[in-house]
């Protein structure tokens, strides 16, 4: 779509990043640490100064003590500490629960550790889900639940109930949480966003990702981490430590500065307020273009209902929208990759459930 956009000359909102600057004070700190000459490999698992600063943010927001030393990670990206995760606690033959539709390297993370994905589908208007299709989604090989709250791409909020729902399910069934926050800051009206990790019984059993590049808006820094028990926060670092070793110093020290700054510049209630105001002008506007846009409570995103438009698919409407109109948006089924397109349209759940087949399977997908 962002081709189709620069084919076309359309206004891109389909591309997942903010398009204004990121705070001054942060762009200070990371030019300070190159010019303090931070500029060698960091600590593996991270620089001391930022899993400091990440843990006290975790204690400051939901009254947690993490070790910072044993129970945080810095990954390249909320996205390496996903695949990370998947790798260190997946098994071939696995099965992960998620929900759909979902972030897109969720499916080749699972592809990569041969392990198959049970999908439990969230459904407009308020995105809900039903609790009987996620009980079903869990069984004796279900390993890990793949959660992501804030939602990309619907915007839904996970309540304490359905996440109540969930933890009842990953203890019954004795299941890793991995749970994908990088909106955690970006909430509305009175949504809250709240961490599985911190109900009853689940922080032995959760790693929490995260993504500085999110909360301050510095996508291209590529700074993640996840925040676990040292049971789970050890066999990711495992993997971690092959798969990019570390992630570049300057700009983790930036986001030690960051983490550190923010509560004493408000700067969460004002990104969160912006965002609210961008939320309700784009809303505004597509409800008076007759493209009624469904409740948002959370992330950057903003869903439009289209089915009483005549258009055979999201596709075919988002083609339309950026060529003519000359708006780009995101079709979502986007975030139904076309492996798992085909795997709901086929009999390939039992192909993919064997772990030889599952990487051919795939690439015949694709082509
Ligand atoms: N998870 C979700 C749900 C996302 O939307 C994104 C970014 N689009 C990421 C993870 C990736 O985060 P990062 O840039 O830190 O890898």
């Amino acid at each position: 779509m962002s081709r189709l956009a620069n084919q076309h000359g359309a206004v891109n909102l389909g591309q997942g990043f903010p398009d204004f600057p990121g705070p001054s004070f942060l762009k200070a700190a990371a030019k300070a640490a190159v010019d303090a000459d931070l500029n060698q490999y960091a600590v593996s698992h991270g620089a001391p100064r930022l899993r400091a600063a990440i843990a006290s943010t975790w204690n400051e927001q939901y009254g947690m003590d993490i070790d910072p030393e044993r129970e945080v990670t810095v990954t390249s990206g909320a996205t390496e500490a996903i695949f990370d995760a998947v790798q260190a606690l997946v098994a071939p033959g696995d099965e992960i629960v998620v929900f759909e539709p979902f972030y897109d390297s969720y499916l080749p993370s699972a592809i990569m550790a041969n392990a198959s994905l049970r999908v439990v589908t969230l459904r407009p208007p308020d995105w809900s889900f039903d609790p009987q299709e996620a009980a079903e989604a869990f069984g004796p090989r279900t390993r890990v639940l793949l959660l992501n709250t804030p939602h990309n791409p619907t915007g839904k909020v996970f309540t304490r109930d359905e996440l109540a729902t969930l933890a009842e399910l990953c203890q019954q069934w004795d299941v890793v949480a991995v749970t994908d926050e990088v909106y955690e800051r970006i909430v509305f009206d009175s949504a809250e966003h709240l961490p599985l990790a911190t109900l009853s019984g689940m922080w032995d059993r959760t790693l929490t990702i995260n993504s500085t590049g999110k909360t301050f808006s510095m996508t291209g820094w590529k700074v993640g981490y996840a925040i676990g028990p040292a049971s789970l926060t050890a066999p990711l670092r495992a993997v971690h430590q092959f798969v990019t070793f570390a992630s570049a110093t300057p700009f983790q020290e930036a986001m030690a500065t960051a983490l550190e700054r923010a509560p004493e510049l408000d700067y969460y209630s004002e990104l969160s307020r912006e965002y609210h105001r961008r939320r309700d002008a784009l809303k505004s506007v597509l409800d008076a273009a007759n493209l009624p846009a469904l409740t948002v409570s959370g992330a950057y995103f903003l869903m439009s209902d289209v089915s009483h438009l005549g258009f055979e698919t999201d596709v075919a409407f988002c083609r339309w929208l950026t060529t003519d109109i000359g708006v780009a948006a995101v079709p979502p089924s986007a975030s139904i990759p076309p492996a798992l397109r085909c795997w709901r349209a086929s009999a390939l759940p039992n192909v993919m459930r064997r772990s030889s087949s599952r990487r051919s399977a795939w690439r015949s997908c694709r082509s």
